[in-house]
């Protein structure tokens, strides 16, 4: 017996799965589908209807009408219903959890908290009639005042990655929903069944027909998006090629886009770094979730003498860490997400063998006994990478840790802030001037002290810098409200303070 109830969790399955348009769940019509698998037995468990461009412009079309009359609902009523999804969404959290490992194939622990994550963002748009307050100027001139609102753009769009299929669209929808928008989302479709669950619990909870819909699909449907006329905005989360495909092409149909992309993420360790604190936080940032996190840490670069101390320590417990299937509540690292992923991590350990990286430990070829088929790989640890290999350079999304060594602070800095990407980056250490200029220098959006994953709370809003986020805005958070509501200013004076006759000047303040 799992941890949660398997024929509960079956019940919120379909298939083929499909989409969910205008409040209720949709067939996919095309006939054409892509193979959704169980990564712990390789077996393909379901299908995913891919949509054309005519499913797409149907949930676009019941995004449209039902937004005028959504932008017009009091904030605070708005904000009842996502408290109402809220309830609903903990009373589902272990199904969620459930749905997401036997899509992807993350532990079910991290499941669950990739839903919890998902709630935070919930939470913090419930604050939506604080969140759109806007400012105020009394007497901005004699007898005229002035103030600002943010309105809703009207129809928006996510596109979202396999590695949190729960957590990532909750970092759009509900801001976008709370700001008064309504949504089209296209989920993965490597794990797409918990988007329709989110839709069938937004429906329960009392949200409008047409307010949030769902389009499973491919780049047949995302291009769609892109170009469609009545789509005002795109939020994008995946790969770097196709963050910034989407940001040119989104930009050329005048729309506004956030698109965040890959990541190679350091952890600068220093020689007075505890050694202990050092692995752990390693191990859990490297392997956990396979290495499949935008902020997973794929890079340790160790300072001066710290690599000795902390590398035969950090091989033993790579070689110990429990991957098995993410159902077992032992297990700590489950499979990769689908065997295509697998060969092309392995080809990178290859190349790194090629390249000369000591391999000091190598996960492939591992075994789960009675999951045979599953998409296994091992923890993997290379020691004497260096700046010029493809593993390096290129991000891998696995359980592949590099290790680099340099010889000082300086040129730990200067090694972080060459790479092209610059989404999380950590230092371990006990020096605060270290710390501090380490926080200040380092060019990279997300940063942790002693912190190895430093996925920002809801309300500080997430994002990378250079090529790991196209856009200005970052997801969620005060960003995520600027984003997805546009400024109004108004003035205002009345006919009693009106002085005679035409202005010729450019006004000021009287
Ligand atoms: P992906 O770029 O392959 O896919 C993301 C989305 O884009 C999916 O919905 C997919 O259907 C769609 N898509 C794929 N190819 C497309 C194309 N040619 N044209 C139009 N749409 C296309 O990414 P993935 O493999 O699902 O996710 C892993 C990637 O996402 C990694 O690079 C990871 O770093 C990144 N990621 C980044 C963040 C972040 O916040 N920066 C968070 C999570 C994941």
């Amino acid at each position: 017996m799992g941890p949660v109830d398997s024929g509960q969790v079956a019940h919120h399955f379909y298939d083929p799965i499909g989409h969910f348009i205008d409040g209720r769940f949709v067939e996919p019509r095309s006939g054409l589908t892509g193979d959704v698998f169980n990564p712990a037995t390789g077996e393909v468990a379901r299908r995913v209807g891919l949509a054309t461009v005519a499913e797409v412009d149907a949930a676009v079309a019941a995004a449209a009408a039902a937004q005028p009359a959504w932008a017009d609902m009091p904030p605070v009523r708005r904000a009842r219903i996502l408290n109402n999804f809220l309830a609903l969404l903990n009373q589902h959290k272990d199904i969620l959890a459930a749905m997401i490992t036997s899509e992807h194939g993350k532990v079910f622990t991290d499941a669950q908290g990739e839903v919890t994550r998902g709630i935070e963002i919930v939470e913090f748009a419930c604050g939506a009639p604080q969140l759109l307050k806007g400012a105020f100027t009394d007497q901005v001139s004699t007898g005229i005042d002035n103030w600002t609102i943010r309105q809703p753009l009207g129809v928006v769009a996510g596109i979202t990655p396999f590695n949190f299929p729960c957590m990532v669209p909750c970092w759009m929808f509900p801001v976008a929903l709370a700001c008064g928008n309504t949504f089209v989302l296209k989920p993965s479709e490597r794990d797409p069944s918990p988007a329709i669950l989110m839709a069938e619990l937004l429906t329960q909870a009392g949200l409008p027909p047409g307010v949030f819909n769902v389009v499973q699909g491919d780049k047949t449907a995302v291009d769609r998006l892109i170009e469609h006329p009545d789509v005002r905005a795109l939020s994008f989360v995946g790969s770097t090629p196709i963050a910034q495909y989407i940001y040119e092409r989104g930009a050329h149909f005048g729309k506004r886009v956030q698109a965040l992309g890959g990541a190679k993420n350091h952890m600068v360790v220093m020689p007075d770094a505890d050694v202990d604190q050092v692995v752990d936080a390693l191990i859990g940032a490297a392997y956990g979730s396979a290495g499949e996190r935008c902020m997973a840490i794929s890079v340790a670069v160790f300072v001066g003498e710290a690599a000795d101390r902390v590398l035969p320590k950090l091989t033993e417990r790579t070689r110990q860490l429990k991957i098995k299937n993410g159902m077992e509540l032992d297990a700590e690292m489950g499979p990769i997400v689908t065997g295509a992923a697998l060969d092309r991590i392995c080809g990178y350990i290859e190349h790194g063998v090629q390249s000369g990286a000591k391999l000091l430990v190598d996960g492939r070829g591992h075994e789960v006994p009675g999951c045979e088929g599953g998409f296994w790989l091992g923890g993997t640890l290379f020691d004497h990478v260096t700046p010029d290999m493809k593993i390096y350079r290129e991000e891998i999304f696995g359980p592949v840790l590099s290790c680099m060594r340099v010889k000082d602070f300086a040129a730990a800095l200067e090694l972080v802030n060459s790479h092209p990407y610059g989404n999380g980056v950590a230092c371990f250490t006990s020096d605060g001037n270290v710390a501090r200029e380490f926080a200040r220098r380092i060019q990279v959006g997300m940063v942790g002290i002693n912190v190895p994953i430093p996925v920002p709370m809801a309300w500080h809003g997430f994002g990378g810098w250079k090529s790991s986020l196209f856009g200005d805005m970052h997801a969620y958070g005060e960003e995520g409200v600027r984003f997805y509501t546009r400024q109004k200013s108004i003035m205002q004076r009345w006919p009693a303070s009106i002085a005679k006759g035409a202005e010729f000047v450019m006004p000021t303040a009287k």
